[in-house]
């Protein structure tokens, strides 16, 4: 048995899927940590036990708003370490 927090996989899903669908979004691998780890800190963490991972897409279905929130603070990361990236060009 392992303890998880499930909210980094939901936070890595969402922005994926946000990154897709937005043009001009650094895909680095910088980049693409610093966003995630300002939106892991703004976000609650959601702990969870299971000997074999977590599986968010099953969770998030169920949680709409959790999504939402998720949705807007992902956002709000990439808007600002797309104000100020960190990479080495
Ligand atoms: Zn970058």
């Amino acid at each position: 048995m392992k303890l998880y927090n499930y909210m980094e996989g939901a936070v890595e899903e969402i922005l994926d899927e946000i990154i897709s669908k937005t043009q001009g979004v650094c895909k680095c691998n910088r980049c693409r940590l610093d966003i995630l780890a300002l939106a892991l800190n703004k976000l609650p963490p959601k702990y969870a036990v299971s000997d074999k991972g977590i599986n968010y897409t099953k969770i998030s279905l169920l949680q709409r708003q959790f999504n939402a929130d998720i949705t807007r603070t992902v956002t709000e990361a990439i808007k600002v370490v797309s104000a100020s990236p960190r990479h080495n060009n």
